[in-house]
């Protein structure tokens, strides 16, 4: 099983393999990572890893305040959707699937979910029904309503 992490991070058994996981160029998002075989809901997909930083990053996801877990190999390269099929659990490091997903599925979480302030915010595109238009943090639910 080849990770798709580099040497210089610590291997780990559940790590995200080439296997499981493509990192691919989508041509509406940008690049993307699929699954190349099915995951039944509430499955661990994988225990994502990184380098710890102190600030915000474009492949970065915030583990507390100041806390940052950079990772441009699996985690830092999923893809916001407001309905995700995936969800992240910072402390434990896991990526489960929150939907069943087949083979060749792009994994979508809701960054939302994870920063408080997104390095980039930017126009959503994933046409859920409860798709919330521009993203940039968790703030957004704080700031206050126009007018
Ligand atoms: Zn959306």
């Amino acid at each position: 099983m080849a990770s798709l992490y580099p040497d210089y991070i610590p291997p780990h058994a559940a790590h995200p393999t080439r296997e499981d996981f493509a990192v691919v160029q989508h041509p509406q998002i940008g690049t993307v990572v699929a699954c190349r075989r099915a995951f039944r809901k509430g499955e661990v997909l994988a225990r994502f890893d990184g380098v710890t930083i102190g600030y915000v990053t474009q492949h970065s996801l915030r583990k507390s305040e100041g806390v940052h877990l950079l990772d441009r190999y699996f985690l830092g390269l999923l893809s916001h959707s407001c309905d995700p099929n995936v969800t992240v659990d910072m402390e434990r490091q896991l990526v489960t699937a929150l939907k069943p997903l087949e083979a060749g599925t792009v994994l979508m979480m809701d960054y939302c979910s994870t920063e408080a302030f997104l390095f980039t915010a930017f126009d959503c595109a994933c046409q859920a029904p409860g798709c919330r238009g521009r993203i940039v943090g968790r703030q957004e639910s704080l700031a206050p309503a126009a007018g």
